[in-house]
């Protein structure tokens, strides 16, 4: 396969020279750099490249250029080049026009000249082009390959893992592709060991258990401590924050996730109001960047662990695995946030993981091409992922049972679906039914008013109706109200005092076992976002510091 290209653009043959130079040293062995030094060469060169069917993963272009400006170029490409990364190389002084860009064109970065030395300057943002770009064409970059059946909710679990744990791959389905048949067939693989999964080393996995993938993969799925000073339970913005915190001071750390780090922030398709990402950023994106943070502090990360239970021994705190194996730590942050709420409609049991999804909009969107697709909910995340699914989908119903969005979505993305031509919002509307023999094929829908029904063809639902906490691992000691989210601090002396065992009033976080303390969605009135839930997870740790000094 021809490795994917890297386009420069300068007309300043100094300038071009040392962008080309610093480019190929860094990613030359992967990346083909080509230079061009006027925009009319280069549309030239990506018309050519388009016609080839040969990948441009980056296009990076000087804003200040004689006939055409790099946004000029950069806007034309995008027709030869539609997925590649654009990156522009600015004056300070063209700064406002490179922040307009963003929102004009969809200009991934702008870069401020001279960027020396590179390894501060330049390398950092390329690598996080280029990793993006990588995710969203794993053709090029693949490392595993997953054979089976498309409606196999099987298939579709472990797609989802692998997505969710950024391990490119390639899909291949039976029924459909030629060759996902040839390497069944090569497999001698029968029917019960569909989904087949060949990871690079050559091993090929039947039907495997997450845990099974997990370890093939290389992740870590066992702790490597007897005692760590802080267990974190959750991989989701609160856990990942917490982790990167108590690693970062001095605390040995671990973190405990059973499906994937990014929680339900990692199922959204943009997070936009997230500090410091103006254009705001993917949640698979955030996970991404947290998980090598969490890395580069020295936090331990144990991945598709189940915790089942709670135990209190002494001072020490142990939190025991599904399928065996436990960990003892001194201090325990619980931050295993919220899951999504089952729809109660006829044979959707069935038909889940079969055309039918819990929020899994990320992973699928690009499967719906030229089907009509129902998402049901009212709040932004169903907002955000009739969006995601409208760029794909031929159409895309929003299935309402309130007579308006106003008073459950924000309005930037009601303005969106306002004006998506591919988006329709059904009022007044609920789920009763799903059909379908082996996968989704119709819903049953209900005008809430007047109980008249209809029937509609799709394959495709996605479901998003809100989540509630799963905390009954915690056991009796762990007070949590009678929803299940987890009570701590103040609320904890309101709600059930005589549960708190010491002379001293709990911390903030601290639930009604001193040192288990509780971060982000699993909390009794928090927020219910990812900037507060980071700020929960980040100041549990300077909690459980003074909760260490105590014992
Ligand atoms: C689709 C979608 C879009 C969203 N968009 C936005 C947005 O734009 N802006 C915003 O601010 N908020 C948004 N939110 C809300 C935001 O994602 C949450 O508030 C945030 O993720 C909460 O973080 P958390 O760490 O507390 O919990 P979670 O994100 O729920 O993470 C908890 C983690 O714990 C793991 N876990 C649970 N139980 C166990 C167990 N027993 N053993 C091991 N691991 C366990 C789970 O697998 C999960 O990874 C969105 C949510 C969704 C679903």
């Amino acid at each position: 396969m021809t490795k994917p290209t890297i386009l420069t653009i300068d007309d300043d043959p100094l300038v071009s020279a040392a962008i080309t130079r610093d480019l190929v040293s860094q990613y030359g062995t992967a990346y083909r750099v080509i230079r061009a030094s006027s925009g009319r060469e280069a549309l030239d060169v990506l018309t050519k490249l388009a016609l080839r069917d040969e990948a441009v993963a980056l296009i990076a272009a000087d804003q200040r250029m004689p006939e055409m400006t790099g946004i000029e170029v950069l806007q034309q490409g995008r027709k030869q080049a539609p997925g590649a990364k654009m990156l522009l190389l600015t004056a300070y002084a063209d700064t406002d026009v490179a922040i307009k860009a963003i929102n004009d064109i969809g200009l991934d970065y702008y870069l401020l000249k001279p960027w020396d030395p590179p390894e501060e300057r330049l390398y950092p943002i390329i690598d996080d082009l280029l990793d993006d770009w990588g995710k969203a064409h794993p053709h090029h970059t693949s490392d595993a390959r997953v054979i089976g059946y498309r409606w196999s909710d099987r298939s579709h679990e472990i797609k989802m893992f692998l997505t969710r744990n950024h391990v490119p791959y390639r899909w291949y389905d039976v029924e459909l592709d030629a060759e996902g048949e040839r390497l069944r067939d090569l497999a001698h693989a029968a029917a019960d060991d569909l989904p087949l999964v060949l990871v690079p080393d050559g091993e090929t996995l039947r039907s495997p258990s997450t845990l099974g993938l997990a370890a093939a993969l290389g992740l870590h799925t066992r702790a490597q401590q007897p005692l760590y000073d802080l267990c974190i339970v959750g991989g989701g913005p609160a856990g990942l924050a917490a982790a990167v915190y108590g690693a970062s001071e001095g605390l040995s750390t671990v973190i405990v996730e059973r499906e994937a780090p990014g929680g339900q922030a990692g199922m959204s398709a943009a997070i936009e109001n997230y500090l410091g990402f103006p254009r705001g950023l993917s949640g698979s994106d955030l996970a991404h960047r947290a998980i090598a943070q969490v890395a580069r502090f020295g936090a331990e990360m144990v991945l598709a662990r189940h915790v089942v239970q709670f135990e209190s021994r002494g001072p020490v705190r142990a939190v025991l695995f599904e399928d065996s194996g436990e960990i003892e730590s001194r201090a325990l942050v619980v931050a295993s946030g919220m899951s999504y709420r089952r729809l109660e409609a006829s044979g959707l049991s069935e038909l889940t993981g079969r055309g039918i999804y819990y929020g899994a909009a990320v992973g699928e969107a690009n499967q719906c091409h030229d089907d009509v697709v129902y998402v049901v909910g009212a709040a932004n995340s169903a907002g955000q992922a009739a969006l995601e699914l409208s760029r794909f989908a031929k159409q895309v119903v929003l299935v309402v049972r309130a007579a308006a969005l106003t008073e459950t979505m924000s309005s930037y993305l009601i303005a969106r679906i306002t004006a998506a031509s591919n988006i329709a919002v059904r009022y007044h509307t609920k789920i009763v039914a799903v059909h379908g023999s082996g996968h989704l094929e119709a819903l049953t829908l209900a005008d809430t008013e007047t109980d008249a029904t209809e029937e509609v063809a799709s394959s495709w639902l996605f479901i998003f109706i809100g989540a509630s906490p799963r905390t009954d691992w915690l056991g009796a000691d762990v007070v949590r109200d009678e929803r299940g989210f987890v009570v701590t601090g103040q609320d904890l002396l309101r709600v059930d005092a005589a549960r708190w065992p010491l002379a001293r009033s709990p911390l903030a976080l601290e639930t009604s076992v001193p040192g288990v303390f509780a971060a982000g969605d699993v909390r009794l009135n928090s927020m219910k976002r990812v900037a507060s839930a980071v700020g929960e997870g980040a100041m549990s740790v300077s909690l459980v510091h003074r909760y260490l000094a105590t014992i």
